[in-house]
């Protein structure tokens, strides 16, 4: 079977794999769950196969059967050692060697490293040597979600590739054909969770994030009637995923601030209306701003993986947000 990439790439794939040359380094970026990483790896079968057809890998030829059984040896791929944590110098220093060798099967070589950012300083600063000096026929394909967070050098000594977010009826259309226990209304509920990325609905769906949504909604309520305390919740919230929560209070606190400015009259967080109807009436625009410096500040900490105490973390979280009704 050929490699296709998803339907809402085709356009980017098509002018991507047209190109008579490619670039020696790609920075394939979009938001988490649009397949970049698929693309990234069909990009890469592309490149290697030995009889392209009709702009994909034939799927047929030694390299692309090669690649399918996950042994084709001119075929390299780095990621951390463990989801989360950094890519180190040692995975990049395997990379530098493999530049310096003769393509075994004859034909191009592809590295793909994902995530990007993931890269620690050192392993960012021994890869600028490789992006400076590149090696004929050897591809480097990086893919993030967080381009901003790589070095401004690697960053420019890449072509940068943003993949984009499908239409909404595309993204539907997959959700309903990849995961078809879902309802309608699910899918809906996932896709805007998911800010409209497929692939990061279905990992939502996965992680039963609906009905995590609901508890956390429910103590949410109960926290600001003063039913249970920011330890108790934080407590319940042991299992949650931290991104999961800390991405649900930055898109309150956007609805938050937009209700509280008057730009919308109800939240979009349809669960949550209620909640922030009455906040947005009893909150002052100085402390939301605060609130939400000191939010998007923590975000990108435990975004960076730094060493953070998640009982405490969230304990302060919940303070500080049940405090925002008592600041006035
Ligand atoms: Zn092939």
């Amino acid at each position: 079977m050929p490699e296709i990439a998803f339907p809402w790439q085709q356009e980017v794939w098509s002018q991507l794999t047209e190109q008579q040359e490619h670039a020696h380094a790609y920075l394939f970026s979009g938001l988490p769950g649009v397949g970049k990483r698929r693309f990234a790896h069909a990009f890469a079968a592309f490149l290697l196969c030995e009889k392209p057809a009709q702009g994909m890998a034939c799927g047929r030829c030694r390299s692309c059967l090669l690649r399918e059984a996950g042994t084709h040896p001119d075929l390299l791929l780095i990621t951390p050692e463990e989801e989360g944590k950094a890519i180190r110098v040692d995975a990049i220093r395997q990379l530098v060697d493999f530049m310096g060798q003769t393509a075994q099967q004859g034909g191009s070589k592809v590295i793909v490293l994902h995530p990007a950012e993931a890269m620690n300083q050192n392993a960012a600063n021994a890869l600028l040597k490789s992006l400076e000096e590149p090696t004929a026929a050897t591809y480097l394909l990086l893919v993030t979600d967080q381009p901003g967070r790589l070095l401004p050098t690697v960053r420019s000594r890449c072509r940068a590739q943003r993949l984009p977010t499908p239409a909404r009826e595309s993204a539907l259309a997959w959700l309903a054909e990849s995961v078809p226990e879902l309802g309608a209304e699910q899918r809906l509920v996932l896709l805007q969770m998911a800010a409209g990325a497929p692939l990061r609905a279905a990992a939502l769906h996965e992680m039963d994030a609906v009905q995590l949504r609901m508890g956390v909604v429910d103590n949410i309520k109960a926290l600001l009637k003063d039913k249970q305390s920011p330890s108790q919740v934080a407590e319940s919230w042991a299992k949650i995923p931290l991104e999961l929560l800390i991405d649900w209070f930055c898109s309150w606190t956007l609805d938050l601030l937009k209700l509280h400015t008057g730009a919308i009259t109800h939240a979009e967080n349809g669960d949550m209306d209620v909640v922030l109807g009455y906040m947005a009436k009893h909150v002052q625009a100085q402390e939301l701003m605060q609130w939400q410096d000191w939010l998007l500040a923590h975000r990108s900490m435990t975004l960076g993986k730094a060493n953070l105490n998640r009982g405490l973390f969230l304990e302060t979280l919940l303070l500080e947000w049940k405090q925002l009704l008592k600041k006035r």
